[in-house]
């Protein structure tokens, strides 16, 4: 699409949010089931393009994307009127004080190939149900997604309200030259980087939903099975590319043989003998990530899997021994199937690499050891974390998801997708009544006076 014609959208939607339309709450519940009306008789044609983009399974797309949405919608939906009604607070004796949320106005979402759907969707629906009006940029790496969006937004809601526009990197720079509202927008952090800085130009607020490693501890008081399981499930579903996905393994030194033992019969139960074959391991999503991955597998000793088909953009399931924190392994988040594990004689050892190194967008515990996971929850930061489990709480409407540091800013999901697109607005009601004579100029108080009647206030 041509500079112009993507300016104009945004000129129309600044135009139509300027109408007041989409202040309305039962406008914006309506939008709301639109989409999700949109979702539900597109399903099989959804799954399919992402299915196809990602080289999964439509479970797992079910799984990862349309499934959530919709969860999200039905949730928010069930909900919009309580967060949207304004809430009145304490005040000064005869005045009053209220809270009432607004929409910001006109905002721009950016997502990431990993989730095509999801991640450009379900900003949407906090955008939505805030009351905005919203430009979506979908990744174009995940393709035949884009596309159908783009198909399926355009035929279903008027582009001064919601517009899919397609495009790369010289698309999102020219619409990063614009005015918005606020950006949301989930990729890697070093893109991240780029979108802050172009924000920053015209002050536009930002939601930044980034990578990172995130690690995970295994205490030697643990279940190992159950550990084994959640750990290869979190690593491989979507064949590594969440990002939340366990990225690296702390271990006790205790169970360590224990744990990778457990580790690879969990591969052979999930996938088989050969992962290639089975129609539940997905693929890698294109020729340069194949790359970069495979580049990864040259240090350290490779304890299981470790084959490649660049053709077939396959990796096996692979788990890595001998990992030194130099290696290229450690320097960048994975986003693949390769899982290294490090051993640790004192759970400290592992609490020190975490904090020396940026902070992860989730970690996870597993132990049966309250103390032992209250231990590591107080001395690590990161955005969220699973206890005895693996991307578990990013499923939950009630916990607000995004990162720290390195790993993002801002908060998404259930509510705090509704407050990420809103502004609270504070609201003061004086009357007429009386007036405050008293703290006028000239001053009439001394000022042990004045604290006494301000302390009245
Ligand atoms: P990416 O940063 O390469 O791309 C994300 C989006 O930014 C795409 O729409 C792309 O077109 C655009 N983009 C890319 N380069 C750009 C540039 N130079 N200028 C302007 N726009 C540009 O990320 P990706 O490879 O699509 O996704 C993988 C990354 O996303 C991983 O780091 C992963 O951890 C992260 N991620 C984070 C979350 C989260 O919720 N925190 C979710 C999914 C993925």
């Amino acid at each position: 699409m041509d500079n112009l014609k993507i300016s104009e959208y945004i000129e129309i939607q600044r135009n139509y949010f300027n109408s007041g339309k989409t202040k309305d709450i039962n406008f914006r519940i309506s939008q709301l089931k639109t989409l999700l009306k949109l979702v539900d008789e597109n399903e099989s044609r959804i799954l399919e393009a992402i299915s196809k983009d990602l080289g999964r399974h439509i479970i797992d797309s079910y799984m990862g994307d349309v499934g959530p949405l919709k969860k999200s919608i039905n949730y928010t939906i069930k909900n919009l009127k309580k967060w949207a009604t304004p809430k009145k607070v304490h005040s000064m004796t005869g005045t009053k004080s209220i809270i009432q949320p607004e929409p910001l106005g006109n905002v721009l979402i950016i997502a990431p190939w990993n989730y095509p759907f999801l991640l450009l969707l379900d900003p949407l629906v906090g955008a939505i149900a805030a009351g905005n009006c919203a430009i979506l940029k979908p990744s174009e790496i995940t393709v035949n997604t884009a596309t159908l969006l783009n198909e399926l937004i355009s035929s279903t809601f008027e582009p001064d309200y919601i517009k899919v526009i397609e495009g790369g990197v010289e698309e999102t720079k020219y619409l990063l030259e614009q005015k918005f509202d606020h950006i949301f927008f989930t990729g890697s952090t070093s893109v991240g980087k780029i979108i802050y800085q172009a924000a920053s130009k015209n002050l536009t607020p930002v939601t930044l939903e980034l990578g990172g490693k995130s690690p995970c501890i295994i205490d030697e008081n643990t279940d190992v099975k159950i550990t084994a399981r959640r750990i290869i499930w979190g690593k491989l579903f979507n064949n590594g590319q969440t990002c939340t996905s366990p990225d690296y393994v702390f271990v006790d030194k205790k169970i360590k043989e224990k744990v990778i033992n457990e580790f690879k019969k969990c591969i052979l139960e999930f996938y088989g003998e050969n992962p290639q074959v089975s129609p539940h391991y997905s693929r890698i999503v294109n020729a340069k990530n194949f790359d970069r991955l495979e580049a990864l597998l040259h240090e350290g000793r490779i304890i299981h899997g470790g084959k490649t088909d660049r053709n077939d953009l396959y990796i096996e399931p692979t788990i890595i021994d001998n990992i030194s924190p130099d290696f290229k392994i450690m320097q960048e988040e994975i986003f693949g199937p390769l899982l290294p594990v490090f051993e640790y004689e004192n759970v400290q050892e592992a609490i020190d690499y975490i904090n020396n190194n940026q902070k992860p967008l989730a970690a996870y515990v597993f132990t049966k050891n309250k103390k032992f996971y209250e231990n590591v929850v107080k001395q690590t930061s990161a955005g969220g974390m699973s206890i005895n489990d693996t991307i578990m709480h990013v499923t939950s409407e009630h916990l607000p998801f995004g990162g720290v540091g390195e790993s993002g800013i801002g908060k998404y999901h259930g509510k705090y997708s509704f407050d990420t697109f809103s502004n609270y607005k504070s609201i003061f009601i004086n009357t007429f009544l009386f007036d405050r004579d008293i703290l006028y100029p000239p001053y009439k108080l001394c000022l042990k006076w004045t604290k006494r009647v301000l302390s009245l206030l």
